[in-house]
């Protein structure tokens, strides 16, 4: 049994530590989804940016995920009707929905080899008393331009009472994406490079990382929260999560799902490797 994700089954791309003292626009901390989207964005922009990963980039939650590219997300729509208003759910899920063909659109232009498949997401729950949160999410999506189906009987779980479908979702390989990026901008990402210390200064911020100093304009945290900040401070919303993923060889219908139950489970499947999560 493999105990690391089946991601980092792909070869590395190295890139140096960071040596000197720089100067720059934007300083991205984290090579993950979030710091390497945004270092692409920058880029596009021609800003004098850079990203400092302590580790190697992707090799975070991002390396460890099931990969699914959707907006199906379990009760999210809901839940923000209900705390906050119908607007902000709607703007959720238009931002999810850009997000979702962002990043095809970059995959297919630049023509990346990262597994991207077109495969259909289901929302589904095994429990009776679930039946009608699956409805008011239907309802919702519906009523918001959607295309998205019912359906009782899936072929992933025989104990499904009812369940979304929509078709325009994706999954891919998340380090063959990473590695495509650290790839073009080499000469901008800095790994095995930690973030130690931030300061505030007139103009922007100087930050000490592998006991260097950069001084940047702007600072990007994409590397959750800064616990180096505030030593042994967790605020008040953090919460400890431990979530189980495993992967087996099985042939059958590509898909990806997710219900509304406790547990959570989340599953995948193309090329035959089955994902699935529990948190
Ligand atoms: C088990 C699991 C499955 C998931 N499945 C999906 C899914 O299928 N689809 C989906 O959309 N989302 C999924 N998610 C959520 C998604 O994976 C995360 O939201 C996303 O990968 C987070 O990316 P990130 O770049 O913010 O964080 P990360 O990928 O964790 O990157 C943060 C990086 O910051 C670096 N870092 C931390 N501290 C420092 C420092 N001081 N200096 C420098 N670098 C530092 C870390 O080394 C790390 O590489 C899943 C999450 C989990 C836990």
């Amino acid at each position: 049994m493999k105990n690391y994700s089946i991601w980092e089954d792909i070869a590395d791309i190295e890139c140096p530590e960071l040596k000197d003292n720089k100067e720059v626009q934007v300083l991205i901390v984290g090579g993950g989804i979030t710091g390497i989207s945004t270092l692409i964005h920058l880029k596009k922009d021609n800003l004098k940016v850079i990203l400092v990963e302590r580790n190697k980039c992707g090799y975070g939650t991002t390396g460890k995920s099931t990969a699914k590219i959707t907006y199906l997300q379990e009760r999210i729509y809901m839940n923000l009707r209900k705390n906050l208003n119908d607007t902000q759910a709607k703007n959720y899920l238009d931002s999810q929905r850009y997000a979702v063909n962002l990043i095809k659109d970059l995959i297919v232009k630049n023509k990346i080899d990262c597994d991207l498949k077109q495969v259909p997401s289901y929302l589904f729950t095994t429990k009776e008393d679930n039946i009608k949160k699956i409805e008011e999410e239907y309802n919702f999506l519906k009523n918001n331009g959607v295309d998205v189906t019912k359906v009782t009987n899936v072929f992933f779980n025989k104990n499904v009472k009812l369940a979304l479908k929509v078709n325009d979702t994706y999954v891919f390989h998340p380090l063959k994406y990473i590695n495509y990026w650290k790839n073009k901008y080499k000469d901008s990402i800095y790994e095995n490079s930690k973030l130690e210390a931030i300061k505030k200064v007139k103009g922007g911020y100087v930050c000490l990382v592998n006991g260097k100093i950069i001084k940047t304009k702007y600072l990007v945290l994409g590397m959750h929260y800064p616990y180096f900040l505030k030593p042994f401070f967790l605020p008040t919303k953090s919460y400890v999560e431990a979530s189980y993923i495993g992967a087996k060889n099985t042939k059958g219908e590509d898909f990806s799902a997710i219900n509304i139950d406790n547990p959570t489970i989340s599953m995948r499947r193309d090329n035959n490797n089955f994902i699935y999560l529990f948190i």
